[in-house]
C-alpha cells in the first residue's frame, strides 16, 4: 500500500497513473467517434479538472474548441445544497455541441446547476464527461454521458483534486485514511 501525507492527513493510493491512462484512452476514443464531425466545444470546469482535461483532450485529436469556466466558491445554502454561480464563460455556446469536462461528481448539485445554466444558453447538444463519480452520494437525476471511474464515498486527492489547496500535482489518485 502506497501511503503519502498531504498537509495534516494520510492518504493511500487508490487509482494508479496506469489505470487512469487506460480509462482516458477508452473514453477519448468514444468521444472522438461521437463528435468527430460535430465541431464540439469542450468546457473545462476549473480548478480540479485541469489535469484530467489536459490528458483527455490531447487524445481527442479532432477539430474542437476548448474553453474554461469556474463555479464560484460562494456558497449560499438552500434546501438543495450549496448554490454556486457560473463565472468566466466568454464563448457564445448557442448552437454548439458542448461537452462539460469535470473532475468529480459527488452529490451532483454543482453539475446539475451548471448543466441547467448552460442549457438555458441553447447549445445544440450538451454532454457530460467526468473523471470520477461517487454514485452512493449522487442526489440528483443526472445523465452522465462519460465517466472514467465510480468510486466510494471517501475523500480523494491528486490528479488535479486538492485537499485544502494541496495535492493537485500528485500524478495518481489517493484516498484519505481514517484517523485514529
Ligand atoms: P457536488 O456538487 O457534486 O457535491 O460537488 C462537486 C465538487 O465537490 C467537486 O467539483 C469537488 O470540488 C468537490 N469534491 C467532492 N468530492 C471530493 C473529493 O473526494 N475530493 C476533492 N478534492 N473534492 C471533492
Ligand atoms: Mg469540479
Amino acid at each position: 500500500m502506497s501511503l503519502i501525507r498531504v498537509k495534516d492527513r494520510d492518504f493511500k493510493r487508490s487509482i494508479t497513473a496506469e489505470q487512469i491512462a487506460e480509462r482516458i484512452q477508452a473514453i477519448a476514443a468514444q468521444i472522438v467517434e461521437k463528435f468527430k464531425d460535430k465541431d464540439p466545444l469542450f468546457l473545462v470546469v476549473l480548478n480540479g479538472s485541469f489535469v484530467f482535461a489536459a490528458d483527455l483532450l490531447r487524445q481527442v485529436n479532432i477539430s474542437c474548441g476548448v474553453s474554461f469556466l469556474k463555479m464560484s466558491s460562494y456558497e449560499g445554502m438552500s434546501s438543495t445544497g450549496a448554490i454556486k454561480q457560473l463565472i468566466g464563460l466568454n464563448e457564445d455556446i448557442a448552437g454548439r455541441n458542448v461537452v462539460i469536462v469535470e473532475d468529480i461528481i459527488d452529490t451532483g448539485y454543482t453539475m446539475q446547476h451548471l448543466y441547467q445554466t448552460l442549457q438555458d444558453k441553447n447549445p445544440a447538444s450538451l454532454s457530460i464527461v467526468t473523471l470520477l463519480v461517487k454514485p452512493d452520494s449522487l442526489r440528483v437525476d443526472l445523465h452522465i454521458d462519460y465517466s472514467c471511474f465510480h468510486i466510494p464515498n471517501d475523500f480523494i486527492v491528486g490528479y488535479g483534486l486538492d485537499y485544502d489547496g494541496y495535492g493537485r500535482n500528485l500524478p495518481e489518485i489517493y484516498t484519505v485514511v481514517a484517523e485514529g
